[in-house]
């Protein structure tokens, strides 16, 4: 018999993932077939992650280094560059615009009262993490030994050094060919070891669904329910319309295109809400299904996922003004401004790991006065909204890649 395609395979697995989840939750977490099901679901997603991860760091170094390397010998180097950056402001600057108008005009949380959930915020102790102190810690993690960037799995200080590598790479030319070649051949050899992952990944996406949804908490959804339709809304409005339009803009490409090369990583994306684990799939499809030129999309995708993160931004800048309103704040012009600049700062800072969005909100809240403690209430309703704001963030990646591959070859 032959199978469906993986594409299909992945779908399957997703929509098996969220009904047995869903069974899961109705039948209780005393059950014992639950218990045991849940216990199976934790180690074959808890693999899929790790296998992804595994490959994560040699994939980012081979293929930054790499990138840059044939960047330069087109002279490109620049252009790609401040394109790059030049995009990722931007949408994540429309995201914020779009969380926040939506929050000013549906005002969630304005019929609730911080006092309702003191017995939460009391038991949470919020990090501190005032703005000057997070951009010094922010700095002081670009540059890192490269072999501990590496063995600690530190994505963006691996991103920064292969970058380095590869510039240092054509500047050297013929002495450094071995070097050059050896980093080609890695970078071909761990997409093929991705493309082998790639095939447990509808079982390690249903597992992590099963797991996810059948942990919900529905009584904490139900008395969020406002804001979680806010944010919701808000990301699909980002992710089906905006950011398909701005790619139809600029390149042509259609919205159905987009979604038939990206599917396979937006739905890893969904399952892992981790734009880091994710990067090995992204870029297997930006570099094979989307056809993005490897020195663009190698260079474009890593980077992306470590500052680009259109969901996240726009999340944190929706939490804060939900937090506002619970504690019946009017926040002014410029405070709302304040908000939407550290919003972005927030989301550029966020290690693309799961609820890494909850830890920079900190910053986000203090910016304006806001108590940082009111983040235990959106604690329980988290991880559900990380799964889509991590889409949205990978689909940005993504979309960023074209336009940009698009914008440079133009010139
Ligand atoms: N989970 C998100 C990501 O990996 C970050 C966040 O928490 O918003 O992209």
């Amino acid at each position: 018999m032959k199978l469906p395609s993986l594409n299909i395979q992945i779908l399957l697995g997703a929509i098996l993932g969220v009904a047995i989840g869903l069974f899961f939750h109705r039948l209780g977490a005393e059950n014992h077939v639950v218990q045991n099901g849940l216990y199976v679901s934790g180690l074959i997603g808890t693999m899929f992650i790790d296998l992804l991860k595994m490959i994560l760091i040699p994939l980012v170094f081979c293929s930054i280094a790499v990138g840059i390397a044939n960047l330069r010998q087109h002279q490109q180097m620049h252009r790609v560059w401040t394109t790059t950056l030049l995009f990722f402001v931007s949408s994540m600057a429309i995201a914020i615009v779009v969380g926040m108008s939506a929050s000013l005009y549906f005002k969630p949380g304005s019929g609730l009262h911080l006092a309702m959930f003191s017995n939460a915020m009391q038991s949470f102790e919020a990090k501190q993490l005032p703005l000057p102190e997070f951009f010094a810690q922010f700095l002081h993690g670009l540059f890192v030994n490269p072999f501990t960037a590496l063995s600690q799995g530190n994505v963006l200080s691996v991103v920064i050094f292969a970058l380095i590598l590869g510039i240092s790479l054509v500047m050297g030319g013929e002495r450094f060919k071995n070097i050059l070649k050896l980093l080609q051949e890695g970078l071909e050899i761990t997409m093929l070891i991705v493309g082998w992952v790639m095939h447990l990944a509808p079982f390690g996406i249903a597992a992590l669904l099963i797991k996810l949804v059948a942990m919900q908490d529905a009584t904490m959804l139900a008395t969020l329910a406002t804001f979680v339709a806010v944010v919701i809304g808000t990301l699909l409005l980002h992710g089906v319309v905006i950011l398909p339009l701005i790619l139809y803009l600029f390149t042509g490409k259609s919205p159905l295109w987009f979604w038939r090369g990206a599917r396979e990583a937006l739905v890893t994306a969904f399952a892992t809400s981790s734009s880091s684990a994710t990067l090995p799939v992204t870029l297997r499809c930006t570099m094979q299904h989307l056809h993005v030129k490897p020195e663009i999309a190698g260079f474009v995708v890593p980077l992306g996922a470590t500052i680009n993160m259109d969901g996240t931004a726009l999340y944190e800048a929706a939490a804060a003004l939900f937090i506002a309103n619970l504690a019946g704040i009017e926040l002014n012009l410029a405070q709302q401004l304040i908000v939407a600049f550290t919003a972005m700062i927030a989301a550029i800072g966020a290690p693309g790991i799961p609820s890494a969005g909850m830890v920079t909100m900190v910053m986000v809240l203090q910016s304006v006065g806001l108590p940082a403690e009111a983040i235990a209430i959106l604690l329980p309703v988290d991880r559900l909204l990380d799964t889509l704001r991590t889409t949205v963030n990978v689909q940005g990646d993504m979309i960023g890649s074209l336009v940009v591959q698009k914008l440079v070859n133009k010139s």
